[in-house]
C-alpha cells in the first residue's frame, strides 16, 4: 500500500516557536507545572485539544469574505441551513456560537429535577449543561469500551439491554431524551455502529422517547462505519451520515470539531414545537435565530467546513494519522487505548509509570515531561481532572489514568507526528526516573484548568 499523504498542500503558513529544555524547564515552573498555564507561543506541538484548532482550506477563507452580515434572513444562513439539512435531514436548524450553547437550550427545555438522560458516555460540558437543570446525566456505555487494551472495532457503543431496562425502571416520562455521542470523545474517541445507533432507536420508538445524536464527529463516526462495519465499504460517506442522522429526532453539534471552523455550533430537529421553545430562548442568550450568536460569516465557513469533511481522501488521511502515531509508539512497548479512536492517542498512565501512585498524577507527570522533553503539550485526563475526595480529604480516583494528545485537524504534517512519536520515546525510555507531583492550590471546581502543582521529593 501506498503512503497516505495530506491531502492538501499548504499556501499559508505560521512559524512556530522554539524553546531550549532550559527555558521549558523554567517557562513549566512558572506555569506551576500546568500546562494550561503555558503561553501558546512557548508551545512548539500543541496537542491540547482538536476543538476549534483546525487548519480552514482557502475556500472556507474565501467563504469569510463571502459572508452576508444582514441581521436577519443572511444568504450565509440559507446556505449553511441547506448543508445542514442535505446532511442530516432534519427540519429545523439553530445555530449557537458553540457545542455547550446548542446543550444548554436544548437541556434548559427539556431538562429538569427528576429527569434522566442516558447517552453512552456524556461528554463534560453535556453532563454539566443536563446537571446544571438539576436533571441526571446517565452513562450506559458497552463493556469493551471500559477496557483500555482490548481491541474491539466500536468500543463507543451503547449497551443496548442497559438502555432498555434503565428505561424501564426509570420510567419513559422521566426520560426526556436519549442521547448518542459520535465518536464517544470521553471513552477514547472510540466509534459507535450503524447498527448500535439503529438498535438504540429502535428502543426509543418503543418507549416513544426522542432520539439525539451529539454529532460533534460525525464525519470521523462515519469513516469508521465505512471501514469496519459490513456493507458500508462501497457506500459514499455522504449517505453513511445521512443514514446515521435518519435514525435521530434532533442533534447537538460544535462546529469546533467535524465543521472544521474555529467557533461555532448548532441543534436541529423534527419537532416544530421544540423548535419553537429552542428558538425563543435562543433569542434570549445567543441572538436572533438566522445568526444565534455567529457573524455571517462564520456561517459561511461551517457550511463550507461541512462539504469538506466528508471527503474521502480527507477522512482517510485524518483517521490515519492518529492511527499512525498509535501505532508507532505502540510498537515500542507504550501503553495506550486500543486500537486509536479518531482525534486523539490516549496513554495509558497507570501503565506507563506503574510506580507512580494515583494520589500522585501519574498522568500529570507524563505532560510534564512531554512538554520538558520536546515542547509537546498534551492534557492529564485522570485524577486531577476527575479526582474527587472523601470525608477525609483523600483522593477517590477515577477508573483511568490518561493522557490525551488530540491531534488538530489538518494542521500537523507526517514529521510533526514523526517528532512527537520520538519524545514519546525518549520520555518513555526514562520512565524509571519520573517522579510524581503533588498540588498546591486547586480551586473548588474545575480544578484542572487552574491547579498548580510541585514535583514530589
Ligand atoms: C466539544 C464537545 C462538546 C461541546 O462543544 P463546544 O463547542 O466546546 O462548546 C460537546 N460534546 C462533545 C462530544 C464534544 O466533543
Amino acid at each position: 500500500m501506498k503512503t497516505i499523504i495530506e491531502p492538501f498542500k499548504i499556501k499559508s503558513v505560521e512559524p512556530i516557536r522554539f524553546t531550549t529544555k532550559e527555558e521549558r524547564i523554567n517557562i513549566l515552573e512558572e506555569a506551576g507545572f500546568n500546562p494550561f498555564l503555558i503561553k501558546a507561543d512557548d508551545v512548539l506541538i500543541d496537542l491540547l485539544t482538536d476543538s476549534g484548532t483546525s487548519a480552514m482550506s482557502s475556500m472556507q477563507w474565501a467563504g469569510i469574505m463571502q459572508g452576508d452580515e444582514s441581521y436577519a434572513g443572511s444568504r450565509s444562513f440559507y446556505r449553511f441551513e441547506a448543508m445542514v439539512k442535505k446532511i442530516t435531514g432534519l427540519k429545523y436548524v439553530i445555530p449557537t456560537h458553540q457545542g455547550r450553547a446548542a446543550e444548554k437550550i436544548l437541556f434548559s427545555i427539556t431538562g429538569g429535577k427528576g429527569k434522566f438522560i442516558p447517552n453512552n458516555t456524556h461528554f463534560d460540558t453535556t453532563r454539566a449543561n443536563i446537571e446544571y437543570t438539576n436533571a441526571e446525566a446517565v452513562d450506559l456505555l458497552n463493556e469493551t469500551g471500559k477496557h483500555p487494551e482490548i481491541r474491539a472495532d466500536f468500543k463507543g457503543n451503547m449497551d443496548i439491554e442497559k438502555l432498555e431496562s434503565f428505561i424501564k425502571e426509570t420510567g419513559p416520562e422521566n426520560i426526556p431524551l436519549v442521547m448518542m455521542t459520535v465518536t464517544n470523545n470521553s471513552g477514547g474517541g472510540q466509534p459507535v455502529s450503524m447498527q448500535n445507533i439503529r438498535e438504540a432507536k429502535a428502543v426509543c420508538v418503543k418507549y416513544n422517547l426522542p432520539f439525539f445524536l451529539d454529532a460533534c464527529r460525525f464525519a470521523e463516526n462515519a469513516y469508521f462505519i465505512k471501514m469496519r462495519e459490513p456493507g458500508y465499504r462501497d457506500k459514499p460517506l455522504l449517505e453513511i451520515a445521512q443514514e446515521m442522522f435518519s435514525y435521530c429526532d434532533g442533534m447537538t453539534m460544535s462546529a469546533k470539531k467535524d465543521a472544521l471552523v474555529n467557533i461555532g455550533g448548532f441543534l436541529a430537529m423534527n419537532d416544530s414545537t421544540l423548535a419553537m421553545n429552542c428558538r425563543n430562548l435562543l433569542i434570549v442568550t445567543e441572538g436572533f435565530p438566522t445568526y444565534g450568536g455567529l457573524a455571517g460569516r462564520d456561517l459561511e465557513a461551517i457550511a463550507q467546513g461541512l462539504e469538506e469533511v466528508l471527503d474521502e481522501h480527507y477522512l482517510e488521511y485524518r483517521i490515519r494519522s492518529i492511527e499512525y502515531l498509535g501505532e508507532k509508539i505502540l510498537a515500542e512497548g507504550v501503553p495506550i487505548i486500543e486500537p486509536p479512536g479518531g482525534h486523539a492517542i490516549y496513554l495509558d498512565a497507570k501503565r506507563f509509570l506503574p510506580h507512580v501512585p494515583q494520589e500522585q498524577f501519574p498522568g500529570q507527570s507524563i505532560v510534564c515531561e512531554l512538554y520538558t522533553e520536546g515542547g509537546i503539550r498534551s492534557v492529564e485526563i485522570g485524577s486531577v481532572m476527575f479526582g474527587k475526595k472523601d470525608a477525609n480529604g483523600k483522593l477517590i480516583p477515577p477508573p483511568m489514568e490518561l493522557v490525551r494528545l488530540a491531534i488538530p485537524r489538518r494542521v500537523y504534517t507526517q514529521s510533526h507526528i514523526d517528532y512527537v512519536v520520538e519524545i514519546i520515546l525518549e520520555v518513555f525510555k526514562n520512565r524509571k526516573n519520573i517522579k510524581g507531583y503533588e498540588i498546591t492550590y486547586e480551586a473548588p471546581m474545575l480544578r484542572h484548568f487552574t491547579a498548580k502543582f510541585r514535583p514530589v521529593k
